[in-house]
């Protein structure tokens, strides 16, 4: 690289960050002003992102849609989705796209230099000469567009981001925290659905579109970070080219603004629930403040602590109050960036619009309370120690990609005129906030941020049977009385156009398009695996230690492993309850708010969990964890405590198990709306498959049912319960379950084995019974009717036997993601995902995700066989389906998950040597491997059953289909 071409980047200002092992490097493009920060370190898993400020102006979706658009081809890489030829072909450990309230962020992130680069340049012609402007198919796919493919239909609304955002919509909490956004800050662009309005979304026009890519799709309005061990003057010649001879724009967006007294305080909405469903305590509320700005970085420290203290937990002072004087039957809330305000907010769910004035009341009387009389020091101790023992440990962490991470952190203060690390530098601010906590800081900043703050509104939502469906009833009629308005040649028009877009999608791409995109050879590729050491020893007779030695900066991290293989099937539903009581609730020596206290304070969190393992020949082992992790200096404390919720953990407080129990059916409803794909496809995998049932159990479906009927039991007298959970527990308490997974490093291990060998010694040692023979649910086609718009229509069977699980099947497994789903669930579909899964132990489901289809989705799945019979593809299709399967086996892992991924390859029975086997069969597919497939695929298809989680009236509608519909909520 010629030193001319680096001279066009000015070096601003270096800024050593230790808190993440960095250098920063601020750099400024001089024609443009655009600025690139460098977080230099020796992290392999290099990052790019490239953000723009992107300020909405109404809620027509534009900055989503957009963020969508721009992956729909571009000037170089011409073909119709660069983005999942991507995915399909690269070795990334990231790509994605995110639109925010007021900015949008393109990151990559790979570990291997080739690749990252090739992602780097995709990324940027994509963002800066994308194909859209020409071409309006690109907004009518993505956005939205009128829909008739035969003039005697009815006109439908169809696009990605429209059924996205109708999806989204079905959620109340995300209405919640749009209308507190909206009401807080009227005069601002945070009072627009950025991601969208389905109602607002059908008037984006085209001519707007591509005016505001014009506008804000500028290097002078772009934000870059480059993180990593990386070729930066590579990286500077490639931003080079897409940022020269752009000029500088006259006017800098300026995202910041006078917060201003909203005009008024209350405000009342509603959401959708089923039609015919009882709205009785259904209602949300919430009450919120503005709080802060980018320049008060103390304070917003300040304020995820104080979120901590006041509602960390159940037994948190202001939660608390609030859950015992019954404002909600869940409480949730803390602080919230939403770009430039912060705003901090409490929520009541399970309330009635009724109780605000008491929600006022209790709110104010307890915080109140505290500043009067303080904090308890211990309380503000722990909630500090929690949030730097989770600060510190993910500044270690490699399942997320840290680069992408610390982009969007930089972007929070770097967007509105700060310097890019204020909220890298952790350390400072933690350090601070702990002298203060003595001298009223905490209180004061109650005070001031909330009691006496008068930026504050109070939202209610109240529960509306039917309303989506009335809603959707409305936008059909209108679409009817729209199209009855029509013309003949309008209508062909309308039909033409239809038509021509599923030309479009239905065209494949040319091949020398896709060849235009840059990819790896597999000679780039190794079958190296990286070898998880695990090291068993005996820990009781015939049980087991296990150490999985990883560096670990100091942290322990420990799991008990009870085996439970003797239970029988019907007791895993209370399983999966106790094992999310443990911790929450008091014990013999603590009661539940001093616990949890303790907890924060000494250690990085302890909770239970059901893990089922199975090996390839069909046996399952099941077992009932308590996890937890700490300092080293702290191990005492945390075997302490481990000890003490494992052995004396009281359940007689029914009282606090109905609160928790209420959250967990709560945190459920919010899982249906956010990863149903997972659930009906789980859930039709648990009819064939035993080991599946017992997670359905635990935490599927049939958990969510059991949590309802214990909800019921405890409105009564709940004796019964309590003393079913003690002797659930007591059974628990025996040395012969009793194995250990220890992560951390060598040096440690004697010290570590024997403390626990002593806390645990007096278990009882009796004999276990039999390992029980575990059967599969009931084999039917169910359906599960909620308040949702759209469906997620899952078929699950058990390919053991069938499918072999091979190279060329992962191979095949890729494809069929990233080509036959992707173009028929989500293009021509308009779902907004998909899932496809073949496993080792035979689990093999499809999934949709926000569909607005059903029968169609199950055709697609029909169709299947087809296709692979007739996949034929180039050798550099083939190559790429290769690069993809490769990619997930290659994602880097924290400690803790490698200490894991090592139990479970010894449990489940998969060496290293299967795995590198695997790779090697992976890169010796060949095209053939693949279609003779299909034959096996239509067999395992041919035993599948169905499940879908949907629409009333669509599932009304496909009665035909199912053997049993259920409410699901
Ligand atoms: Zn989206």
């Amino acid at each position: 690289m010629k030193g001319s071409e680096r001279m066009v980047f000015k070096e601003i200002e270096k800024h050593d960050l230790p808190d993440i092992q960095s250098a920063g490097y601020l750099y400024e493009h001089e024609e443009t002003g655009a600025q690139v920060l460098y977080l230099k370190n020796d992290d392999p898993n290099k990052a790019f992102t490239i953000g723009f400020k992107t300020p909405p102006y109404n809620d027509n979706g534009i900055t989503h849609i957009l963020e969508h658009s721009v992956l729909n081809g571009s000037k170089k890489y011409p073909s119709k989705e660069p983005f999942v030829e991507l995915i399909k072909g690269s070795l990334n450990t990231f790509v994605n796209a995110m639109t925010f309230s007021d900015k949008t962020i393109y990151p990559v992130a790979s570990t291997n230099q080739k690749d990252f680069r090739h992602l780097m340049g995709v990324y940027l012609d994509a963002v800066f000469q994308p194909l859209f402007i020409e071409n309006p198919q690109i907004l009518a796919q993505e956005g939205w567009h009128y829909h008739l493919e035969d003039p005697k239909e009815d006109l439908i609304y169809k696009g990605v981001v429209y059924n996205e955002m109708k999806g989204a919509f079905g959620s109340p909490e995300r209405q919640l925290y749009q209308q507190i956004s909206a009401q807080l800050y009227p005069n601002s662009i945070y009072r627009y659905e950025s991601g969208g309005d389905p109602a607002a979304i059908p008037g984006l026009t085209q001519e707007e579109f591509v005016d505001y890519h014009k506008k804000y799709y500028h290097p002078s309005n772009s934000f870059t970070i480059l993180y990593g061990d990386l070729e930066i003057e590579k990286a500077f010649y490639d931003l080079e080219e897409y940022f020269s001879g752009h000029g500088k724009l006259a006017e800098e967006v300026d995202l910041s603004f006078n917060i201003s007294q909203p005009e008024a305080i209350e405000f009342e909405d509603s959401y959708s629930i089923t039609a015919g469903d009882d709205p009785k305590d259904k209602d949300y509320l919430a009450i919120g403040w503005h709080v802060a700005d980018p320049t008060q970085a103390l304070d917003s420290f300040g304020l995820k602590v104080l979120e901590e203290i006041l509602l960390g937990n159940n037994q948190s002072p202001l939660k608390k109050a609030l859950l015992d004087a019954n404002i909600g039957g869940d409480i949730d809330g803390g602080s919230e960036e939403l770009g430039y305000p912060t705003a901090f907010f409490i929520s009541a769910k399970y309330s009635d619009t009724q109780k605000m004035t008491k929600f006022n009341d209790v709110l104010n009387e307890t915080l109140k309370n505290l500043v009067e009389n303080g904090i308890d020091p211990e309380l503000i101790e722990a909630a500090l120690n929690k949030i730097t023992f989770q600060t510190k440990e993910a500044a270690i962490s490699e399942d997320n990609p840290r680069g992408v991470l610390y982009a969007i952190t930089a972007l929070s203060t770097w967007l509105y005129g700060e310097d890019p690390y204020v909220n890298l530098e952790f350390s400072k601010y933690l350090d601070q906030l702990a002298k203060l906590a003595d001298t009223g800081y905490f209180e004061k900043l109650i005070e001031d941020k909330l009691l006496n703050n008068p930026l504050r509104i109070e939202i209610s939502l109240k529960a509306e049977p039917g309303k989506n469906d009335e809603n959707e009833a409305a936008v059909l009629r209108e679409l009817q009385e729209f199209k009855s308005n029509l013309d003949t040649e309008e209508i062909n028009a309308l039909v033409k156009n239809t038509k021509d877009l599923i030309k479009r999608q239905d065209a494949p791409d040319k091949p020398e398009d896709l060849a235009k995109i840059p990819t790896l050879t597999r000679d780039d590729l190794t079958t190296d695996v990286p070898d998880y050491p695990l090291e068993e020893t005996s820990f009781y007779d015939g049980t087991s230690f296990y150490h999985a030695e990883q560096f670990t900066a100091g942290i322990d991290y420990l799991g008990l492993y009870f085996d439970i293989s003797d239970f029988e099937a019907k007791e895993y539903e209370a399983l999966g309850l106790l094992s999310n009581l443990l911790s929450n609730l008091g014990t013999k020596n603590y009661d539940a708010a001093k616990l949890q206290t303790e907890i924060d304070t000494h250690t990085g969190g302890i909770y239970g969990t059901i893990s089922i393992f199975e090996n390839q020949e069909g046996k399952i082992q099941p077992y009932f964890v308590l996890k937890g992790k700490a300092l080293e200096s702290s191990f005492d404390h945390l075997v302490e405590l481990l000890k003490e919720i494992m052995t004396a953990t009281d359940f007689t407080d029914t009282v606090e198990i109905s609160k928790i129990t209420q959250r967990l059916i709560s945190g459920f409803e919010g899982a249906i709306n956010s990863r149903s794909h997972i659930l009906v496809a789980n859930r039709a995998l648990s009819q064939v498959r035993p080991a599946t049932k017992l997670s359905e159990l635990t935490s599927g479906i049939d958990q969510f049912n059991h949590l309802k009927t214990v909800r019921e039991e405890l409105k009564g007298d709940a004796t019964d319960l309590s003393l079913k959970l003690t002797q659930l527990l007591h059974r628990l308490l025996n040395k012969n379950r009793l194995n250990i997974l220890y992560t951390g490093e060598q040096g440690r291990v004697a010290t570590v084995k024997e403390t626990l060998r002593e806390a645990f010694f007096e278990l009882s040692d009796e004999p276990l019974g039999e390992a029980i023979v575990y059967q599969p649910g009931i084999k039917q086609n169910e359906a599960y009717i909620t308040a949702q718009d759209v469906n997620y229509v899952g078929v699950g069977a058990d390919a053991k036997n069938i499918l072999a699980f091979t190279g060329a099947s992962n191979v095949l497994a890729t494809a069929i993601r990233y080509d036959y789903l992707w173009n028929h669930i989500r293009v021509k579909g308009g779902a907004y995902g998909s899932l496809y899964t073949h496993r080792r132990n035979g689990n093999f489901a499809l999934g949709s995700y926000r569909d607005p289809n059903l029968r169609a989705t199950l055709e697609v799945y029909r169709n299947l066989p087809e296709y692979v019979l007739n996949l034929s593809l180039t050798k550099e299709e083939l190559n790429k389906y290769i690069i993809g399967t490769m990619s997930p086996l290659e994602q880097p892992k924290s400690a803790e998950s490698k200490g894991i991924a090592a139990l479970s390859r010894l449990k489940n029975g998969v060496s290293r040597e299967d795995l590198v086997k695997l790779k090697e069969e992976i890169l010796a597919t060949e095209v053939e491997d693949l279609a003779t497939l299909a034959e096996d695929i239509q067999k395992v298809l041919e035993e599948d059953t169905v499940v879908v989680i949907g629409n009333k009236a669509q599932i009304d509608a496909e009665e035909s289909l199912f053997d049993e519909i259920f409410t699901l909520y």
